[in-house]
């Protein structure tokens, strides 16, 4: 099978740009700079998956999820779920060469403009024109659209109603999914969407505009070399200025080029963009070693007012778990894993706006659901499930949900010892969660079922939050007294004296981490448009020179073989 990643031993010992993470930030940075000449390397920690080898059944997906508290970890360093369990605050982020993109459901919205108006964001965010520049790029790269049939998914039904009831808008949510047979701006053939609702647990169809098939396909195709199963540890700024990036297999690879496990590479510039979690640790792990960066490091976490819930025991049938592909069920259509949102506008405050959307549980997950749900003695109902599979009885009207508001982004990350720690005392007790509870309850009220917040609860997942959105940790600002990274991504300089706004020349943090606050829709347009941005400051900081003009049909390749774009 192609790939697009090369093997380690190809890894050479000096690049003009090392990129650290292959999600939104990542996948756009590179694919930028490749197209302007320079020679790129992008380093990722998690495995490379091509199209059709995503997990389908329970133990596929279950070997894909490594699970790390405070004190121990289990699971694959290089498995596609990561999931970190805290004491006031659970995280979910994927991890593979596309990042979050490869397990997202694709959902893909602007903020509500008052979002950049507040005073967290670097005025320069909200005066050059280039963020509006920014989403148009992301949207024309990752062709966000609402499913063609919405309106018919009986999960969409299920929560228009409510809508209705509550004086809400319904809105057909757009994401970054195919909908028809297409060739991409990356030159990739992609299939239509199957409407399989498996989007959570990663496209076997090809048709997720992921960014394993948008941005990081084009950066090869313009000669970037990708690796796969290398973590980077820290970065150190050399006498001369250059960067010096210290890694280490993260899989069953060995490097190949002798030395023990570790890796040391050289490069002009070094952007990270290794997400909210693995940016922050690294430039926690740089200053421990002596790199001088703002003290507002690691401050700011944000989980995007956003949680995962059910409504459960209702009496309308809602489809919402996936079947996958090849289909578990001939014939059946679940819609692509969000199809529509609830969404509640206030004008007088930002804070209390929420949407909820019509979530899906991909299929391989479909076993354990009966399982899930008992210790909270729903006994019945999921023997009966047991019995007669989850796409009938009251698995079938099980609902998910997808909700996403705002919250006081208090969170907070320091290292414990080798362990990214991240503390927020008091984070269930966000206002957001009390308000979500109440909007969940009537959603599902409305199908007469009951609002399930955490079906988990009595493990060790605990009555925590959990979210799937981290943002923060290396937030925007003014000067390195407000902020880790100025507008356009370039770490601020402590060491530099008087001057507050001064950076570190040739280093950059592009990705969910540098967002300082929460968003209230799904995050990754604005990560890939705050990317696309710093792309322009960048061309015209070091007078470079590139397009980002779609690569032409004639050149197509097949999705499920992207190394063909080689
Ligand atoms: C189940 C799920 C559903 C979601 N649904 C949506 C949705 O519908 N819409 C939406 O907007 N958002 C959604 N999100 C969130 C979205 O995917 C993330 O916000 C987004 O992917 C973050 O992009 P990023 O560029 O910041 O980093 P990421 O996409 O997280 O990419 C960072 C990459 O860096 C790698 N990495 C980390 N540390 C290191 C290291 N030390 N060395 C090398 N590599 C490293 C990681 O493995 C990862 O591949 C969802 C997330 C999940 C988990
Ligand atoms: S619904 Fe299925 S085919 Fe469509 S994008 Fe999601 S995973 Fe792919």
């Amino acid at each position: 099978m192609s790939r697009l990643a090369k093997p380690v031993e190809q890894l050479r010992d000096r690049y003009d740009v090392i990129i650290v993470g292959s999600g939104y930030g990542g996948g756009v940075s590179a694919s930028r700079l490749a197209r302007a000449g320079k020679k790129v390397a992008v380093l990722e920690r998690g495995r490379e998956f091509v199209t059709g080898e995503f997990p389908s059944r329970f133990p596929e997906l279950r070997s894909e999820l490594r699970i790390s508290t405070q004190s121990m970890s289990s699971g694959s360093p290089t498995a596609l779920y990561d999931l970190r369990i805290g004491e006031d605050i659970h995280v979910l982020v994927g991890c593979g060469l596309g990042g979050g993109s490869l397990v997202n459901a694709g959902v893909s919205l602007r903020p509500d403009p008052r979002v950049f108006g507040d005073e967290v964001w670097p005025g320069q965010l909200r005066q050059d024109g280039l963020l509006d520049d920014g989403y148009r790029r992301a949207e024309a790269w990752l062709r966000p659209s609402p499913h063609p049939r919405a309106g018919e998914f009986d999960k969409y039904q299920a929560i228009a109603g409510a809508a209705e009831k509550m004086g809400c808008q319904m809105r057909n949510t757009p994401v970054a999914v195919s909908f028809e047979e297409n060739v991409n701006p990356a030159g990739l053939i992609q299939p239509a969407c199957t409407s399989c609702g498996d989007c959570c647990s990663g496209c076997n169809v090809g048709a997720k505009n992921t960014v394993a098939v948008t941005y990081l396909p084009d950066a090869v195709r313009h000669g970037a070399e990708l690796f796969t199963e290398i973590k980077v540890q820290r970065i150190t700024k050399r006498p001369d200025g250059t960067w010096q990036v210290e890694a280490r297999p993260s899989g069953s690879k060995t490097n190949g080029k002798g030395g023990g496990d570790q890796i040391l590479l050289e490069a002009d510039v070094v952007i990270l963009a290794a997400g909210t979690l693995g940016s922050t640790e690294i430039l926690l792990r740089s200053a421990e070693a002596g790199l001088a960066v703002s003290d507002r490091l690691g401050q700011r976490f944000s989980a995007n007012g956003d949680i995962i819930a059910f409504g459960y025991g209702g009496s309308q049938v809602v489809n919402a778990i996936g079947v996958g592909h090849p289909s578990k069920i001939e014939g059946f259509e679940v819609g692509s894993s969000v199809t529509g949102q609830l969404e509640y506008r206030d004008s007088d405050n930002l804070d209390f706006e929420y949407a909820v959307q019509d979530g899906a549980m991909p299929s391989p997950i479909a076993p354990v659901l009966p399982v899930m749900f008992l210790p909270n003695g729903r006994l019945l109902g999921a023997v009966q499930s047991l019995i007669s599979g989850v796409y009938k009885g009251p698995f079938a009207r099980l609902q998910t949900f997808f909700a996403v508001s705002h919250d006081s982004a208090s969170g907070r990350f320091a290292l414990d010892g080798d362990r990214l720690n991240l503390s927020w005392p008091g984070a269930k007790d966000e206002p957001v969660y009390e308000r979500l509870g109440v909007a969940l309850s009537k959603i599902a009220g409305h199908v007469g079922g009951s609002y399930v917040q955490n079906p988990l609860a009595g493990t060790v997942m605990g009555q925590q939050p959990a979210t799937a959105h981290p943002l923060g940790g290396c937030g925007m600002g003014s000067e390195r007294g407000d902020g880790v990274v100025n507008h356009k991504g370039q770490v601020f300089d402590a060491g530099a004296g008087q001057d507050s706004t001064a950076i570190h020349r040739g280093l950059y943090v592009i990705d969910g981490s540098i967002i300082p606050r929460s968003l209230g829709v799904n995050p990754l347009l604005t990560i890939t448009a705050l990317a696309e941005r710093a792309m322009l400051h960048m061309r015209a900081d070091f007078g470079l020179s590139f397009d980002t003009e779609p690569v032409g049909a004639e050149q197509a390749a097949d999705v499920t073989a992207p190394g063909a774009v080689q």
